[in-house]
């Protein structure tokens, strides 16, 4: 009788089984069960190509049958991870703070383009979140001091854990606030944010967002609170010339320009991404 090999507990086959179920809830769901078959074991993706046929020990199994349970629920792998990718950096993520978006990245491209010319810039960014934004630009700009505020003390936990990570710390202020309420009046040259902007109608509102807390993803007025309440609140904290610089949803870019234009801001500019979408509004205070 020949030998009869049991090759379900492979590293390539748990992944075929895993990513199989994982299609119900997921548009990438082999790239999802990789993320976490790697993370059950320690290693990182390029191991599991490198050892398809290695087989996992029961307790590796059973973290990685765990976890899959947990994402067949439409959880989310970056807090499963505890981590998630942005710019160009592993940010530490919790339940606590949003998951940062790669979308989000053009909100650092053109706040860096903005301040490319400024030396020792002082940056404002509202609802830091996991500290993504602000870490992003500290990171490419050693000269720039950076004040991050958000109205989650467990938030502002983890995006000091993430300035400590990167070796950031010391250009970087947190403040615990409700948007502008306690920052002392001092004047930055750009201020930026990814506030709330999905509207409590919106659709959008779908399982996978259900985990995030919903404090950073939704405004009343159709998504339009928080956008108008900074444009509002920014003027004595921005020098003249200064800039304000926020996302915003697909269609949201007209409202947002108007209130700045209500707001006596200028030159307006909105900037799309890579889908074609409006993604960042901006405008400069010059009075
Ligand atoms: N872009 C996020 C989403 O569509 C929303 C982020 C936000 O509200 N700031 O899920």
């Amino acid at each position: 009788m020949g030998v009869e090999v049991d090759t379900n507990d492979s590293i390539q086959s748990l992944l075929k089984q895993a990513s199989d179920k994982l299609e119900q809830i997921s548009d990438s769901a082999y790239f999802d069960a990789e993320l976490l078959l790697a993370h059950s074991l320690g290693k990182n993706r390029t191991y599991l190509h490198t050892w398809p046929e290695k087989k996992l020990s029961l307790s590796e199994k059973n973290t990685f049958h765990s976890l899959i349970e947990k994402r067949l629920t439409d959880y989310p792998v970056a807090y499963l991870l505890g981590s998630k990718p942005f710019w160009t950096m592993d940010l530490i993520v919790t339940p606590d703070v949003l998951i940062p978006r790669p979308e989000t990245e053009l909100l650092v491209e053109t706040a860096l383009d903005k301040i490319q010319n400024m030396k020792s810039p002082r940056i404002l960014d509202l609802g830091t979140g996991s500290g993504a934004i602000a870490l992003a630009i500290a990171s490419e700009r050693s000269d720039a001091l950076v004040t991050a505020v958000d109205c989650s003390a467990k938030a502002l936990a983890v995006a000091k854990l993430n300035a400590t990570e990167f070796g950031l710390t010391q250009q970087l202020t947190f403040i615990q606030s409700d948007w502008f309420n306690k920052v002392p009046l001092t004047q930055f040259d750009l201020i930026v944010s990814n506030p709330p902007y999905i509207d409590p109608e919106d659709s959008h509102l779908r399982e996978n967002i259900r985990y995030e807390p919903q404090q950073a993803l939704v405004a009343d007025n159709h998504g339009m609170s928080d956008i108008e309440k900074i444009i509002q609140k920014s003027h004595p904290f921005l020098t003249k010339g200064g800039f304000l610089m926020l996302e915003h949803g697909f269609d949201q870019h007209d409202k947002t320009i108007a209130i700045f234009i209500d707001n006596n801001y200028q030159n307006e500019q909105s900037i799309a991404d890579l889908n074609g979408n409006w993604r960042v509004t901006l405008a400069s205070y010059n009075s």
